[in-house]
């Protein structure tokens, strides 16, 4: 294995994470526009109303009961990731793998640490464990607080797609450092932001990214946001792991 990508690739961010820790939960890009920046991806809607899963240029909405229905072109996006997903590494997985060691097999499989990863795990699993936020109301609440409201759902043998990132720690503001990843399944009825899983069998791709093309927000509220918090790595733990 070589020691970096081959080929550039791009990756598109609209807004920051901090931001969104900092209750900016209004954006101003479209998911329509979203999806002429990638045909896959993950992010939240305008109030969180749900997590976002771009799969296969399709956008779905997971609502905070778990079930999924295809996002409205028209709605806007306060945080989302996106690319035009290339499998330019693929393995099959090691049977029976739960996150955590998975992570590490993924590890294995990027030529360095130092760039960012499109990340796609096909497959079977025994269990999938997700969150999902729930939609706020304004006055906005710091995403620390709006979080507790979370509800968790628990999919039992079930076969479907994650779809998500793996960014280098140096990103760690801008978006989620380490893996941050949406599950949706096959039939594109329920998933959410993932937790914890199982997975019986499948295959991993992975899309090496070298290029950011960051979209910051034309608003009052991301331009008044802190976005430099001294708690930041308490409030992404909070907000993303959920242990
Ligand atoms: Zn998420």
């Amino acid at each position: 294995m070589t020691d970096r990508p081959l080929t550039r690739h791009t990756i598109f961010q609209t807004s920051l994470m901090t931001a969104l820790l900092d209750g900016i939960y209004e954006g101003d890009m479209t998911v329509g526009e979203l999806l002429g920046k990638g045909n896959f991806g993950i992010g939240t809607f305008d109030g969180l109303d749900g997590e976002m899963v771009i799969v296969d240029g399709v956008c779905y909405q997971v609502r905070h009961d778990g079930s999924a229905t295809r996002a409205d072109l028209e709605a806007c996006s306060p945080y989302a990731v996106a690319t035009n997903f290339v499998p330019r590494i693929r393995r099959k997985a090691p049977e029976n793998i739960r996150r955590s060691e998975l992570s590490e097999f993924i590890d294995g499989m990027t030529p360095s640490e130092n760039y960012m990863y499109a990340l796609r795990i096909t497959g079977h699993f025994s269990n999938v464990k997700t969150r999902t936020v729930v939609k706020q109301e304004k006055p906005y609440r710091p995403m620390t607080e709006a979080t507790d409201e979370d509800e968790e759902q628990n999919f039992n043998d079930i076969s479907g797609v994650i779809v998500g990132f793996r960014t280098p720690i140096y990103e760690k503001g801008i978006s989620v450092p380490g893996c941050h990843v949406h599950f949706i399944d096959d039939e594109r009825r329920v998933g959410g932001h993932v937790l914890d899983f199982t997975l019986t069998e499948g295959e991993i791709e992975l899309c090496p990214g070298t290029d950011l093309e960051l979209r910051l927000p034309l608003d009052s509220g991301f331009s008044k946001a802190n976005l430099d918090p001294e708690d930041l790595d308490e409030q992404l733990h909070k907000t993303e792991v959920k242990d």
